[in-house]
């Protein structure tokens, strides 16, 4: 089994004091989790000592994510605009390296939230340009960057795996790959198989998420779908359970993601399930390989 399995940080808090992420970290372990996704919301806020320390006493893999803002928007036609979300990308970047991560995935390329239409010519361009200074200021640190495809409703850029594709050919940096999302392809592609296909290689993270954000199994997201794809491109990247609920999540990530309700109130429930259900898919999906090769 070479896939790492990891949890989203705000499976298990949006606070950032040590008390919280020590608990987190512990819990974590505990259902079966070798990798912390440390959100990159504020970076400022991250104590990267604590970090460091977590993450070796632990033994876990460190991955983090970013969003942008209207305010850090890098498919800004205002070149101010796209700037501040340079800077921002950065200094998550920096958080990253001093904490020891390898990868941040997420919505680097534009804001999250709603636009009201597609993105311009330039608006394209800026996004591309951004990503590629991102990368070359990633390499130098051994980051990689996978670029999440992300619905609709909260980007105008790069909504299916074919437009991730034409992405990561414009940047054309060996660094940069895609970030699936069941959540977010269960909107835009259905199937979550053929878009995996599609990506191949080029496949460098993975969320698991339910079409609610909920439990997994719970709703409309075809899993096996999904794992018999990741076997047939033989992933071997971190496969990432990520699911929200109000009573963990931020008030500014519950209002840029739409978490009104509560899926689940017990985070050490919700993610034990979520790592029993990943491991017997993936073996589901080896054995239904194997049997068809014999
Ligand atoms: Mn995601």
């Amino acid at each position: 089994m070479e896939n790492v399995l990891g949890t989203h940080g705000m499976v298990w808090t949006s606070e950032w004091t040590h008390e919280a992420w020590e608990l987190a970290f512990q819990r974590a372990a505990r259902a079966g989790f070798g990798l912390m996704e440390v959100p990159l919301i504020k970076p400022s806020a991250v104590d990267a000592e604590l970090f460091k320390r977590l993450f070796l006493e632990y033994t876990m893999q460190a991955t983090g994510s970013v969003c942008l803002t209207s305010h850090t928007d890098v498919s800004s036609e205002d070149l101010k605009i796209v700037a501040k979300g340079e800077d921002f990308l950065r200094s998550a970047v920096d958080v990253m390296h001093a904490i020891g991560g390898t990868l941040i995935g997420g919505v680097m390329y534009s804001a999250v939230q709603k636009y009201s239409g597609p993105p311009t010519r330039q608006g394209w361009n800026n996004s591309v340009r951004s990503t590629q200074a991102l990368a070359d200021y990633s390499k130098e640190r051994g980051i990689t960057i996978a670029v999440e495809i992300a619905n609709r409703f909260e980007t105008n850029l790069i909504n299916t795996s074919a437009q991730a594709m034409r992405y990561l050919d414009e940047v054309d940096r060996d660094n940069v790959f895609v970030h699936i999302d069941t959540f977010h392809q269960n909107i835009e592609e259905g199937r979550p198989g053929a878009a995996v296909r599609l990506c191949g290689d080029r496949v460098g993270y993975v969320h698991v998420g339910e079409c609610h954000r909920g439990y997994l199994g719970t709703g409309g997201v075809d899993f096996d779908d999904l794992f018999l794809a990741l076997e047939d491109i033989r992933y071997t990247g971190p496969i990432v359970f990520e699911s929200f609920s109000s009573t963990v999540t931020s008030p500014d990530l519950s209002a840029a993601l739409g978490i009104w309700r509560n899926m689940w109130d017990d985070c050490e429930d919700v993610a034990t399930h979520a790592s029993s259900f990943i491991m017997q898919k993936i073996i589901a999906a080896r054995q239904r390989k194997w049997v068809a090769s014999h």
